[in-house]
């Protein structure tokens, strides 16, 4: 097969060893990259029930099949490992330009074991793979650190993942970043690196990747940066982002403000990505091969408050997470939050929620100044959140328990605290509210690595027979729009085939930005992409097939950890209605037809009423050596 190296590279960080590893072409048609390989390795070499932090524990970096071929939004890598932040199966993905990289590096995945000695970096180039010492690293900013390692190794264009102090600190949504400003934020990745004392990747590669027919590909590259970068939902990506978002769901009243308590921010404007651009915008950002380039760049020159445009600047989750859920509406303070986190790999969102838990204890009584150290943590302090983000870094003082997680910290805290998170599986929920679109609630309850926003495409791609979703996703078998506040059956229906499709997007390491629904790019120029790098005749079934194999995968893996259909819930919040704004007294999801959705989403998957996927499943999906039934 070509577009692929068919090497995995496996590090023992213990050993400081290296071997690789070989597949035939039929493992990548049916794993394809990103979860599949992970969980392959991680169902047949990985023992069931041991801590995140033990040595045992697998960090699998692996590319989608078609990352790094020269055609559009192809830059994508996913990080797997047991999560600290849920206790179960871990999961990531990131754009930029280091799984690229590795794959002129010679390899397709890296999977980690062990724990090294004393703080190591891995410097893989053109195949070869060296350990290096990181004890003179180990602590710093990810800025310092990348500045550092790229002059010891003397090469400008090497690209490097790794952690900063919030990994080094096992910080349970420590994330991990390349060229400073990509991330594999959620589920704590960056804390499973720490715990290995792995401090960083570096990889170049000067080799070509072989695809079968380069022209084909270079055709769907051209088309989608004329032709595809004239569509709507492609322009606005390119000149707002993501950030647009925000005032889009103030308007409609689902604006997440006050740690939830409220769904309209009066000051939303101040902070709208449209005043973004205005003020402290620097200039649009992007990922490899990419013409959308819909990341944000930004840099403020206060006294005292200067944010380095090195770290890329807020997208949607994090203006939210650090604007109205702490009524901060000051964008300088949100800029440097983002920037706080990003230079230290701390998840914006988990970080976001968790502060603004703590500042709901705070007003609520159940924590006091001193508990702070003297911060007032009330809503719309901005200076107290910024510290209590350092804190968490640093695991300084309070910033110890919430470095934990926030259902974590409430547990401990008691005293009804728990009524201020609002999680799944243990991770803190993204700024998308369920009760204006229940699929996407589907999906935080259901996503094997908690609430996740990225799990499928949104319900208003779906809401009438003209929306982009319904008009270009018909070869995966959707046909008909649902309205967005219905929880009935053909909405169970859509996002079972949404999952599958966004899951298989992930796989391929292709960008959901740049596909349909949400992107230009039409499935049919997906496929000529995957064949043309392949020169395999792969269909668009088998690839579905593919995707929903690794689902059950994940699931299976969780139920090995321990999980139960209990786990699959949606926060109490969600039951209730919205109380203030446009939506001011509706809402609330009926509890009972969501559980019964849930249920039908299990027996559509083939999974029993407890959620455990059947025999008969296993058996189809040709899993039963993997997951040794
Ligand atoms: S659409 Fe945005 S996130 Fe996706 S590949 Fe392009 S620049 Fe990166």
């Amino acid at each position: 097969m070509k577009g692929i190296n068919n090497k995995i590279l496996k590090v023992n960080l213990s050993k400081q060893s290296s071997i690789i590893d070989k597949h035939n072409d039929n493992f990548y048609r049916k794993y394809i990259g990103g979860r599949g390989i992970a969980l392959y390795y991680m169902h047949k070499e990985m023992e069931a029930g041991i801590d995140a932090f033990n040595p045992g524990n697998m960090l699998v970096f692996a590319n989608g099949l078609l990352t790094g071929i020269p055609g559009p939004a192809v830059p994508r890598f996913t990080v797997c490992a047991k999560s600290p932040l849920t206790g179960g199966f871990g999961e990531s993905e990131a754009g930029g330009f280091w799984g690229p990289e590795l794959k002129r590096a010679g390899f397709d995945a890296i999977i980690i074991t062990g724990k090294a000695k004393k703080p190591v970096y891995l410097w893989i180039k053109d195949g070869e793979v060296l350990f290096k010492d990181a004890t003179h690293i180990w602590g710093k900013e990810t800025g310092d650190a990348e500045t550092q390692i790229r002059s010891e190794l003397k090469d400008q264009r090497i690209r490097i993942a790794q952690i900063g102090p919030g990994g080094e600190n096992l910080v349970k949504y420590a994330n991990i970043t390349n060229d400073l400003r990509h991330y594999n934020g959620r589920t704590g990745m960056g804390a499973v690196m720490g715990s290995k004392r792995l401090k960083a990747i570096a990889v170049r590669g000067t080799k070509r990747l072989p695809v079968a027919e380069k022209e084909k590909i270079v055709a769907v590259s051209r088309w989608a940066a004329d032709e595809g970068m004239e569509n709507p939902l492609a322009k606005g990506l390119h000149e707002v982002g993501t950030t647009a978002s925000l005032m889009g769901n103030n308007e409609v009243g689902a604006l997440p403000t006050r740690n939830w308590n409220k769904s309209y921010y009066e000051d939303a404007e101040k902070i709208s990505g449209e005043r973004m651009q205005e003020t402290i915008g620097h200039r649009p950002g992007g990922c490899f091969s990419c013409p959308v380039r819909c990341k944000r760049v930004v840099s403020v020159e206060k006294e005292n408050l200067k944010v380095d445009s090195q770290y890329g600047g807020p997208e949607y989750e994090t203006l939210a997470a650090m604007g109205p859920v702490l009524e901060i509406n000051d964008l300088s303070i949100i800029a440097k939050a983002n920037e706080l986190c990003n230079r230290n790999t701390i998840d914006t969102i988990s970080a976001g929620m968790t502060v603004a838990f703590a500042m709901e204890c705070y007003e609520n009584g159940l924590l006091s100044k001193e508990d702070f150290d003297g911060l007032e943590l009330n809503f719309g302090n901005g200076e107290a959140a910024l510290s209590l983000i350092e804190k968490i870094v640093n695991r300084e003082g309070i910033g110890d328990l919430l470095a934990e997680g926030s259902l974590s910290a409430a547990q401990k805290i008691g005293k009804g605290a728990d009524k201020f998170i609002h999680q799944v599986k243990g991770q803190e929920i993204p700024m998308h509210d369920p009760r204006v679109k229940t699929g996407v609630g589907l999906q935080y309850a259901l996503a094997d690595y908690g609430a996740d926003h990225m799990k499928a495409a949104h319900d208003v791609f779906y809401s009438n027979e003209d929306s982009h979703g319904t008009r270009t996703t018909k070869a995966v078998g959707i046909y008909e729009p649902v309205a967005p506040e219905s929880i009935a059956e053909d909405k169970v229906r859509l996002f079972k085939a949404l999952d599958n499709y966004w899951s298989l997007l992930d796989m391929l390491g292709a960008c959901h930005f740049g596909f349909v629904p949400r992107g230009a790019v039409p499935l049919d120029k997906l496929m000529q992409l995957v064949q043309a790098a392949t020169g395999q005749d792969i269909s668009l079934y088998e690839l579905i097939q593919g995707a929903e194999r690794a689902t059950d995968m994940s699931r299976l893996f969780n139920i090995k950890e321990g999980f139960t259909a209990e786990d699959d819930k949606l926060p109490e919040v969600f039951f209730s209605n919205i109380k203030n704004g446009p939506l001011k007294n509706k809402g609330a999801i009926d509890r009972e037809k969501f559980e019964e959705a849930v249920q039908l989403r299990y027996n559509m998957m083939g999974w029993n009423d407890d959620g455990v996927p059947k025999k008969s499943k296993i058996f189809g999906m040709d899993l039963e050596d993997v997951v040794k039934v």
